[in-house]
């Protein structure tokens, strides 16, 4: 289902991405959602997004959407004061007040589609879903269902039930995950800011809008580190990582101010006013590899020495024998991280043993492992196949 773009030129603007776009996650954050009163949706606003999806969907666009707004939706009825910033908000709070906001944040969703002949579908997802690789696989072929049959899935984290250690704890980066797991081209930020500047441009006057970023480097990174977090869960940092993400993926990403009602055509219109794109990089890498590379929680870590580092920058597995340290609890097929001796974190791979029998191999010759186990195991502790490294 994935697409490509119709045209064979790389797309440069955010005009041209959206155009070419043939499957796209629009993340809507939760200031957009509230409409005057704390415990109001923005019906209005929704409507006219509406309008714009159906318009991208009669054109043969996929749209998944992913929505913020459960918990401010409901602060009002757990007495959460307006001035209390959402991450100081206590957890059990933040889920209390989901379970009466998400209904009235779908709710309006689905009256707002409705209108426009379209059905939305409630998904909600935990961390879990989007890193085992069974439960992925799972979620994916919901979502594809749904979308087959012309249905706008509406994607939030199940916050009610996530807990603190398991989170996303911001649906910026949920909707890059969400693109990467059914393999969309496009995800769409929409926030109260128009994307990147080069300094805080409500303390400096001479910021400067960026409205293409080909690459994202270092200084990059740091511009969004100064800019104002906003009210949302993630603010620009977060942002940044998302885009980070996406655009290694091969997926591209536009931060877009979506205050504006009819928000798709105006950006259509208007893109450089509104936003910044994130152009998407190259990526030979499989739906599986991009999974892997997306994990925020692997199971286990691997220190490799420097010798297993030149194997690996040469396209080798990752043999026992270069291996210093394993830590974690893992099984055979688990995800883990792969370090290097100075800490740094160059990769990830799958396990080709678990935790007790990879341990006790590291150090050794692939030859000895039969012996050493009992039985004849792979002679890589992570194949070059089921690996994915950083740029280094
Ligand atoms: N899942 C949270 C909610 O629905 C939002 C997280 C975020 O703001 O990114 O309220």
């Amino acid at each position: 289902m994935s697409a490509k773009p119709k045209t064979g030129k790389v797309p440069s603007s955010a005009h041209q991405i959206l155009n070419d776009s043939r499957f796209l996650v629009i993340k809507v954050g939760s200031v957009l959602i509230r409409g005057r009163e704390l415990d109001e949706v923005n019906n209005h606003w929704m409507e006219t997004l509406a309008e714009d999806i159906s318009a991208l969907m009669k054109n043969g666009v996929k749209v998944v959407v992913v929505s913020s707004g459960g918990v401010a939706l409901g602060r009002k009825a757990l007495g959460i004061p307006a001035d209390i910033a959402p991450g100081a908000i206590r957890l059990e709070q933040k889920q209390a007040a989901s379970a009466v906001g998400q209904y009235h944040m779908f709710n309006g969703y689905f009256k707002a589609f409705s209108k426009v002949g379209i059905t939305a579908a409630q998904v909600l997802l935990t961390m879990s879903e989007t890193e085992n690789r069974r439960m992925n696989l799972n979620a994916r072929e919901t979502l594809y269902t749904l979308l087959e049959k012309g249905i706008v899935p509406v994607i939030n984290e199940n916050d009610t039930v996530s807990t603190g250690e398991i989170r996303f704890g911001d649906n910026d980066r949920l909707s890059v995950r969400v693109a990467q797991m059914i393999q969309a081209d496009t995800v769409l930020l929409l926030s109260t800011t128009n994307g990147l500047y080069t300094a805080n441009p409500d303390l400096d006057p001479a910021a400067k809008h960026i409205p293409v970023i080909e690459k994202i480097e270092d200084e990059h990174v740091q511009m969004a580190g100064s800019a104002i977090p906003g009210l949302s869960t993630g603010g620009m940092k977060s942002k940044i990582e998302a885009a980070q993400s996406a655009t290694r993926a091969g997926i591209s990403l536009i931060i877009a101010n979506g205050r504006e009602n009819h928000i798709l055509k105006a950006l259509l219109k208007e893109p450089d006013r509104l936003s910044s794109l994130f152009m998407a990089q190259k990526s030979g890498a499989s739906a599986r590899l991009i999974w892997l590379q997306s994990h925020m929680r692997p199971k286990g870590i691997v220190t490799i020495d420097d010798g297993a580092l030149k194997a690996l920058k040469n396209g080798k597995s990752l043999l026992p024998v270069g291996v210093k340290k394993i830590e974690g609890h893992f099984q055979r097929g688990d995800a883990i991280e792969i370090r290097t001796l100075a800490g740094k974190k160059i990769g990830m791979g799958i396990s080709a043993y678990d935790v007790a029998d990879a341990t006790l191999i590291i150090g050794k010759n692939s030859s000895e492992i039969t012996k050493i186990h009992g039985y004849a195991g792979r002679d890589e502790l992570i194949h070059r196949n089921d690996m994915i490294l950083e740029e280094i």
